[in-house]
C-alpha cells in the first residue's frame, strides 16, 4: 500500500509533460529521449528490486504567460511557489536551451511492467513503463545525474498511522461520507452505460477515502490545471472537498451530455433517413429521367384543387389535408393515401356542370323514336317526365325505375334520356352490391379505403348534373355489412341528397342536380321504402314480330356497322331473321338476338374480306410472281410497298361494292349459329302422351315454357309432387286435384278412363327440369289440365301453352306478365 511506502530521501525525477500522475492511478508511458531512456536504464531496467521515480509535471514555459521562480539544480524550493523555470537542454544535443516549467510537487511511483524496444530505422532504444501513482512528495532541491534529473524530496501524503488518526475527524467523516454519496451517485449513472462499473463499486467500499479522491479524479478528463490542484491538495479536508466537487460536476456533464445527445440523436437520425430517403428518390428519378420536383407535384396539385370550385367549408377542409400533405415524406405510409384523396377532391365536380340547354321536346321525342321501336307508353311517359323538367328545372319528380327483363332497351332509354337532356350519362351497376361502403365508401382510416360508387361515377363523369343510371337496383342485398338501400334511399331523396355524405370522402356533397333513374328485373325485391320513392315503368318485353321490328330497323343496322359492312355486302332477310328469333333465342328482350346477329355479321365480314383478298392477292400474282419468285430464289429480301391508308381503304370499298351483296340465307345459319337450339316440334314431341300439358312460366330472364307431367299408379288416393316445388305450386296441385275430382262427373272422364278417380289411384305430378326450383300459383290451369288430359286419355293441344292461378271454385283469376311469358308461340297467346 501506498501509505506503507518508504519513500529514500532522493528520486530520479521523470518529467511528465503537461500531464499529472496522482496517487492510485496507473499509467501507461513510452519513453523515447535519450535522457528518460537513460533514467528507466539506471533507475528501474538494470536494477533487480525496481524502485521508485518521482513523476513530477512539468509544461512548456512559453504556454505560461505569468511565470514563477525558477526551479534549478541544486537550488532549494520550499517556499510555497510551485513552479519554476530551469533550462534544459535539448534532445538532440545542440545545446539550445529552452525553457521548462517545473512543477514542485510530485507523485513517487512505482513501475509495474516494463518493456523494452527497438525503433525501426534508428536503432534506437525505447521504453513503455506501466506505472502506478504512490505517495505526494514535494521536491526539496534538483539536481542533474548524467542525463536526467534527481531530487531530494520530502513525503506530503499521511503515513497510516497518521492517517487513522485524522479520520476520526467529524469533519472529515462528513466530507467522506459526502463525497461516497457523490461518487455512488456517478457509479449509478455509468453503471447504465456500461456494465464495468460493477468494479469500481467494489473499490468504492474497499478503498479508504483520501485514496478513492484521487483514483476517481485521475478516471475523468479534468484540465491540467485542475490535475494540478488535486495533486497539490495535499489537505485532506482539501482534497476531498475538491474530488467531491469535481465528481459532481463531471456527473452533472454526463447527465446534460445525455440530454442533449438524445435530442441530437433523435433529430439526427430522423434528418439522416431523410436526406439519405431524398438522395435515393433522386437518384430514382433520374434513373427514370424524371426530374420534376416532388414540390411542383403538390404545388400542382394545390393548383387544381383552386380551380376545383369547392365550396368554402370543404376548401378548409381540403387544405387542411393539404397541409399535412406537405409535411410528410413521400414513403411516409399515409403520404400517397391522403395524396389520393386530395386528388379525389380535386377531381369532383362541385361546381361543373354540364350546359342546360332550352329542352326541344319535339326532338327529344324523335331521338327517342329513331332509338326505339314500339315502347309507345314507355316514351310517352318518358316525354312527360321531361315535359315536367322543362317546365319546372328543379321540380323534384319521381326517379324513374325501368322494370323488366334483361334485353328489353332499359339502359338504352335512360341513355336516350340523357341525350336528350344533353346531359352525360354513368351507370352506375348495383347487382350483387351487399355493402352499404360499395355505395357510401369506406372510412379512410380502413387501408385500402375507397369512396362509393356514387361518388366514383361522378368523378367519372366531371359533371355534377348527369343522368345516373342505379342498374339493377333490385339485386342490391342487405346482410352484416349493412344495408345498401338505406343508403341508396338518401340518395334518392330529394331533402337529404344535397348533403349527401360519402364516408370516405367525408364532407357533403350535393347530388341533387344528378337526374336519376333506375332499371330493375323485378319489383318485388325493392324493398317498399324504396319503391316508394320511384315511379316504376315495366317493359315487359317484346314479341316475336315486335323483335322482327327491332332487328331490321335498329340491330341490324347498328351491326353492320359496327363490324365494318353496309347492307352492299351483307343483307340478312326478314325470314332470317325470324328463324334466328324461333330457333336461336328464347328471351324476352333482344339481346341474345343481337348477339346472333353479330356472329353472322362477323362470319360474312371474314367472307367479304377474303373475297377481296383473292382478288387483290390474283392481280399481284399475274403482274408480279415471277419476279417474287426470282427474288425469293435469290435469297434476297423482299421490299414491299406500303399503301396509304387512306387510298388503301377507299380502294378496299370500291372493291367491295364491285362484288354482290353477301345474302345470309339458312344454310348458312345453321353454318354459323350451328343447328337451331329451340325449335316448334318440340312441343309437339313432348306432348303426345294424355297427362302432359304446356304452361307458361316468367323467370328473371323472360319466359319460359314449362311442362307438366302426370301419371296415376295403383295406390291409395295420394298425390305425390316432384321436381322442387314450392309451398304455394304444391298447393295449386291440390286445389287443381280437387277440383278435378269434384268435376268428374262433368267431364264424364270417370267413364271414359274407367278409372276411380277417388281411390284406388294414386297421382304423381311431375315439373321437368327437377333440378329447377319452382314456385307460384299461375300453374292452376296447366294442372287442371294435364289431370284432365290424365283421367280422359286425351292429348293436349302442342300450340297452346298456359299460365293463370285457379281458385278452388274453379275461377281462373287475372293473370300479367303474358307478353314476357310469351316466348315464341307467335300470336296465339295462352288460353286460361
Ligand atoms: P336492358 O338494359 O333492358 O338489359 P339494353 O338497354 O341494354 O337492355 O338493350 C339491349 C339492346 O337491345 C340494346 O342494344 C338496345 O338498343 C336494344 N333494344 C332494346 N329494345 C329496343 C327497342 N325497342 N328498339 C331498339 N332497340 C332496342
Amino acid at each position: 500500500m501506498a501509505e506503507s511506502v518508504e519513500l529514500p530521501s532522493r528520486l530520479a525525477i521523470l518529467p511528465f509533460r503537461n500531464k499529472v500522475l496522482l496517487p492510485g492511478a496507473i499509467i501507461r508511458i513510452r519513453c523515447t529521449s535519450p535522457s528518460s531512456v537513460k533514467l528507466v536504464e539506471q533507475e528501474l531496467w538494470q536494477r533487480e528490486e525496481k524502485g521508485l521515480i518521482g513523476v513530477l509535471p512539468v509544461r512548456d514555459a512559453a504556454e505560461t504567460a505569468s511565470v514563477g521562480p525558477m526551479l534549478s539544480p541544486g537550488v532549494a524550493t520550499d517556499s510555497g511557489e510551485r513552479s519554476s523555470k530551469i533550462p534544459v537542454s535539448t534532445s538532440d544535443g545542440k545545446n539550445q536551451q529552452e525553457l521548462i516549467q517545473w512543477h514542485t510537487r510530485g507523485v513517487a511511483a512505482r513501475a509495474l511492467h516494463l518493456s523494452r524496444g527497438v525503433e525501426k530505422p534508428s536503432g534506437r532504444v525505447t521504453y513503455i513503463v506501466v506505472l502506478e501513482g504512490l505517495c505526494r512528495f514535494s521536491v526539496q532541491e534538483l539536481s542533474v545525474r548524467g542525463t536526467y534529473y534527481t531530487a531530494r524530496v520530502s513525503r506530503l501524503d499521511m503515513t497510516k498511522a497518521e492517517m487513522d488518526q485524522a479520520e476520526q475527524d467529524p469533519d472529515l467523516i462528513a466530507l467522506s461520507r459526502q463525497f461516497k454519496a457523490t461518487a455512488m451517485e456517478l457509479i449509478s449513472v455509468l453503471e447504465q452505460k456500461q456494465k464495468t462499473v460493477g468494479r469500481t463499486k467494489v473499490l468504492l467500499e474497499t478503498v479508504p477515502v483520501y485514496r478513492l479522491a484521487d483514483i476517481f479524479v485521475a478516471s475523468f478528463e479534468i484540465s491540467f490545471e485542475e490535475q494540478l490542484s488535486m495533486l497539490d491538495s495535499v489537505d485532506l479536508k482539501i482534497r476531498l472537498l475538491k474530488a467531491t466537487e469535481l465528481v459532481d460536476r463531471h456527473l452533472q456533464s454526463i447527465r446534460v451530455a445525455e440530454k442533449i445527445t438524445q435530442k441530437v440523436e433523435g433529430q439526427l437520425s430522423k434528418s439522416q433517413k431523410e436526406f439519405l430517403l431524398r438522395q435515393q428518390m433522386r437518384a430514382i428519378k433520374e434513373e427514370l429521367g424524371d426530374n420534376d420536383d416532388d414540390e411542383d407535384d403538390v404545388a400542382a396539385l394545390e393548383r387544381k384543387m383552386q380551380g376545383a370550385g369547392m365550396p368554402p367549408n370543404i376548401w378548409k377542409h381540403a387544405q387542411r389535408e393539404l397541409r399535412r400533405l406537405r409535411k410528410m415524406q413521400p414513403q411516409q405510409p399515409g403520404y400517397s393515401s391522403s395524396r389520393v384523396y386530395l386528388e379525389l377532391l380535386a377531381d369532383l365536380p362541385w361546381q361543373k356542370g354540364s350546359e342546360e340547354r332550352e329542352l326541344d321536346l319535339r326532338a327529344a321525342k324523335e331521338r327517342l323514336d329513331n332509338d326505339h321501336y314500339g315502347l309507345v307508353k314507355i316514351k310517352q311517359r318518358i316525354i312527360e317526365y321531361l315535359a315536367v323538367r322543362k317546365l319546372k328545372p328543379d321540380a323534384r319528380g319521381p326517379v324513374l325505375c325501368f322494370v323488366g327483363p334483361p334485353g328489353v332497351g332499359k339502359t338504352s332509354l335512360a341513355s336516350s334520356i340523357a341525350a336528350a337532356l344533353d346531359r352525360k350519362f354513368v351507370r352506375i351497376s348495383l347487382g350483387g352490391v351487399k355493402d352499404e361502403a360499395d355505395i357510401r365508401g369506406h372510412r379512410r382510416t380502413y387501408i385500402g379505403s375507397m369512396p362509393g360508387r356514387l361518388v366514383e361515377g361522378l368523378k367519372r363523369v366531371a359533371v355534377n348534373n348527369p343522368v345516373m343510371l342505379l342498374d339493377e337496383i333490385d339485386k342490391t342485398g342487405s346482410d352484416v355489412r349493412g344495408d345498401p338501400a338505406s343508403a341508396l334511399l338518401e340518395v334518392l331523396d330529394p331533402e337529404q341528397n344535397k348533403t349527401f355524405n360519402d364516408h370516405y370522402l367525408n364532407v357533403p356533397f350535393d347530388l341533387s342536380k344528378v337526374i336519376f333513374v333506375a332499371t330493375a328485373n323485378r319489383i318485388q325485391p325493392i324493398p317498399p321504402p324504396l319503391l316508394d320513392r320511384m315511379e316504376v315503368i315495366e317493359l315487359p318485353g317484346y314479341t316475336p314480330e315486335e323483335k322482327l321490328k327491332i332487328a331490321m330497323d335498329h340491330l341490324i343496322p347498328r351491326v353492320l356497322d359496327q363490324h365494318g359492312l353496309s347492307s352492299e355486302n351483307l343483307q340478312i332477310p326478314e325470314a332470317t331473321v325470324k328463324l334466328v328469333i324461333q330457333r336461336y333465342t328464347r328471351e324476352a328482350g333482344v339481346r341474345s338476338l343481337e348477339r346472333n346477329l353479330a356472329a353472322l355479321a362477323r362470319a360474312a365480314a371474314v367472307r367479304v374480306a377474303e373475297e377481296h383478298a383473292v382478288s387483290v392477292s390474283k392481280d399481284m400474282h399475274s403482274i408480279d410472281a415471277p419476279l417474287l419468285d426470282n427474288r425469293l430464289a435469290d435469297g434476297a429480301e423482299v421490299e414491299m410497298e406500303v399503301l396509304p391508308m387512306g387510298v388503301n381503304n377507299h380502294e378496299m370499298s370500291n372493291d367491295f361494292r364491285s362484288t354482290s351483296p353477301f345474302i345470309v340465307d339458312e344454310a348458312m345459319l345453321e353454318k354459323v349459329l350451328g343447328p337451331p337450339r329451340f325449335d316448334d316440334k318440340e312441343t309437339a314431341e313432348r306432348v303426345t302422351t294424355p297427362g302432359v300439358s304446356v304452361g307458361l312460366v316468367w323467370t328473371t330472364f323472360g319466359g319460359e315454357v314449362q311442362f307438366v307431367e302426370a301419371t296415376s299408379t295403383m295406390g291409395k288416393g295420394d298425390l305425390h309432387l316432384t321436381g322442387q316445388l314450392g309451398d304455394v305450386i304444391k298447393e295449386s296441385a291440390q286445389i287443381a286435384l280437387t277440383w278435378v275430382r269434384s268435376r268428374s262427373s262433368d267431364f264424364q272422364i270417370e267413364a271414359a278412363g274407367q278409372i276411380n278417380l277417388m281411390e284406388g289411384r294414386d297421382i304423381h305430378i311431375h315439373f321437368p327440369a327437377g333440378a329447377v326450383p319452382k314456385d307460384g300459383p299461375s300453374a292452376g290451369v296447366t294442372l287442371v289440365t294435364s289431370l284432365v288430359s290424365l283421367f280422359s286419355q286425351r292429348n293436349v293441344r302442342a300450340d297452346t301453352a298456359m299460365t293463370g292461378e285457379m281458385t278452388l271454385r274453379g275461377l281462373v283469376l287475372p293473370v300479367g306478365g303474358i307478353k314476357d311469358k310469351d316466348w315464341y308461340l307467335g300470336s296465339s297467346y295462352p288460353r286460361t
